[in-house]
């Protein structure tokens, strides 16, 4: 059961995730450490790290779109946000799925 809008993506550093709060249009947001802080080609910090970590602690992570909320749900029960999977799609230079 996977989602092949996901998993296409290149491991780089744009990774899949979460959704959105409660009220809202439930998308899942890609999360880049690029748009969270994460400057340095040396931080080993990935998108799930940051998901990871702002999941533990209740901190607001940024998607690549631009949204901003703290990871709660699972990101697999949401479908994906059209404008992260266009910012994705620039990034790496591939197709859009
Ligand atoms: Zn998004």
């Amino acid at each position: 059961m996977t989602d092949p809008t996901i998993v296409d993506l290149p491991a780089t550093d744009v990774l899949p995730y979460e959704d959105i709060d409660d009220g809202a249009d439930h998308r899942t947001h890609l999360v880049r450490p690029s748009d969270n802080g994460i400057t340095s080609a040396e931080d080993p910090t990935t998108g799930q790290d940051l998901v990871d970590l702002a999941r533990l602690g209740g901190i607001v992570i940024v998607a690549a779109c631009g949204y901003r909320w703290v990871p709660k749900r699972d990101p697999k029960r949401y479908p994906p946000c059209e404008t992260c999977l266009d910012v994705a799609t620039a990034v790496i230079g591939g197709r859009r799925p």
